[in-house]
């Protein structure tokens, strides 16, 4: 680490948060509402679907638990088809579906699935498009043996997961060879024309590699880099130090926004988009995003795969405070959409308690610090950036000069 970023990243203590260990329930039969809801009703343009729970990855900072990650519930062809149609009703806005798991490229009907989603053709003759989120691995790097999968890629895009530039970093978390392979699945997208996405979950230990990431990420033909913060859940709440306080999560905003800047104004790189999520209150710029919650707003619906011996589909308006399926907002059962009754994620909405509950207690900071804002609100980060922590202008471009100079003379050098 250079002696700036050193400055930069210094981290302090971070106060242990007591250590919540997430339970699944076996499914019972959902009680539901009357009336089914249609896909109009939200105000979604993508929906994700989890056809699958299971991964053999097993990374350290998983956000599922070690029973999820074993677990062999597989959505089938004709459920993941029922919710395409729901998808696709006259006047949905829906227009991506993201699939995911666990590691979805595992799903036997893998290709099948994408193939079903990608010509479902919408009212407006639009079509549906198939966003894979993978680790990488070489199931992934099969699918793309397949013509029409690729050529259905190729008009939608494709997430991969890397969490640090330095193999060895990302595979102390991923496994040992993750990075090689992912980096591998991001060449062969890119020879195929497909775009390709990084997903990066940026933890302490690996903080300081981010801007190496992204560079690196943009060498290799990568279009967009997405940051989002870690959250010690599942098999992660063992790694309660990994998660940054308000404060560092902050000073790492303000640093990639600094990035951004050198990247468009000092190189003139218009193709490549860094987002970060925003994730603690810095001075958000309206109150319509301060106060979002995705349950009460109808903004993020993730549909999981059926329990065994039950054809319903929990399906989740939130899931980051309700990762017990028994709990859902909603449930998908015979190709409709219901609101389940009693004890669910709108019961926190019903009774006030999301705002305090989110998403605790994970990222409730000390009083006088900034508070955590819904997971799922996108804030451009260019509005509120003058209320974070502050690195001067001039810094954030050395910065940004400095990691991106330091990746292009290391790769020269290795030529
Ligand atoms: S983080 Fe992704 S790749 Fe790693 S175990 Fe979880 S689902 Fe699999
Ligand atoms: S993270 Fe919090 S605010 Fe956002 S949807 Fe979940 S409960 Fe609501």
């Amino acid at each position: 680490m250079s002696q700036e970023e050193s400055l930069v990243w210094e981290i302090g203590d971070r106060p242990r948060l007591p250590l919540t260990v997430l339970r699944e329930r076996p499914s019972s039969e959902a009680k539901l509402w009357p009336g089914a809801i249609p896909a109009v009703s939200f105000n979604l343009e993508g929906i994700d679907v989890y056809t699958n729970t299971d991964c053999p990855f097993m990374c350290e900072h998983c956000f599922l638990t070690t029973q999820e990650l074993h677990t062999k519930d597989r959505m089938d062809l004709g459920t993941v088809e029922q919710i395409t149609q729901w998808a696709a009703q006259p006047g949905s806005k829906i227009e991506e579906i993201t699939l995911l798991g666990g590691e979805f490229s595992i799903h036997p009907q893998a290709a099948d699935i994408i193939k079903l989603v990608g010509n479902t053709q919408k009212i407006d003759g639009t079509f549906l498009r198939p966003r894979i989120v993978t680790n990488g691995g070489k199931p992934f790097q099969n699918l793309l043996a397949d013509e029409e999968v690729v050529q259905i890629l190729q008009k939608s895009r494709v997430a991969v997961s890397i969490e640090a530039a330095n193999p060895e970093l990302n595979d102390r978390f991923r496994g040992q060879g993750a990075a090689t392979n992912a980096w591998r699945t991001v060449d062969l997208l890119v020879e195929h024309g497909i775009p390709v996405d990084i997903n990066c979950t940026v933890m302490r230990s690996t903080v300081h590699d981010a801007m190496r990431l992204a560079n690196y990420a943009y060498h290799k033909g990568a279009r967009r880099i997405n940051f989002h913060s870690f959250s010690p859940i599942g098999r992660g709440h063992n790694l309660q130090d990994e998660a940054m306080t308000s404060k560092e999560w902050g000073r790492f905003c303000d640093l990639m926004a600094g990035y951004k800047s050198a990247l468009k104004d000092d190189y003139g790189i218009n193709d490549f988009t860094v987002d970060v999520e925003f994730a603690y209150d810095y001075g958000v710029p309206t109150v319509e995003a301060r106060n979002a919650c995705a349950i009460a707003d109808g903004t993020n619906l993730q549909f999981r795969p059926p329990v065994r011996g039950s054809k319903d589909c929990a399906v989740l308006a939130c899931g980051l405070t309700m990762p017990d399926p028994d709990k859902s907002a909603y449930v998908f059962r015979d190709g409709n959409l219901y609101q389940r009754r009693g004890d669910s994620e709108h019961r926190l909405v019903g009774i006030g308690a999301v705002r305090a509950c989110c998403p605790l207690p994970f990222r409730q900071q000390p009083e006088g610090e900034p508070q955590p804002i819904c997971v799922y609100t996108r804030i451009d980060h260019g509005l509120a950036v003058k209320n974070a922590y502050r690195v001067p202008n001039t810094q954030w471009s050395i910065l940004g000069k400095l990691a991106f100079d330091d990746y292009a003379s290391e790769r020269d050098g290795n030529q």
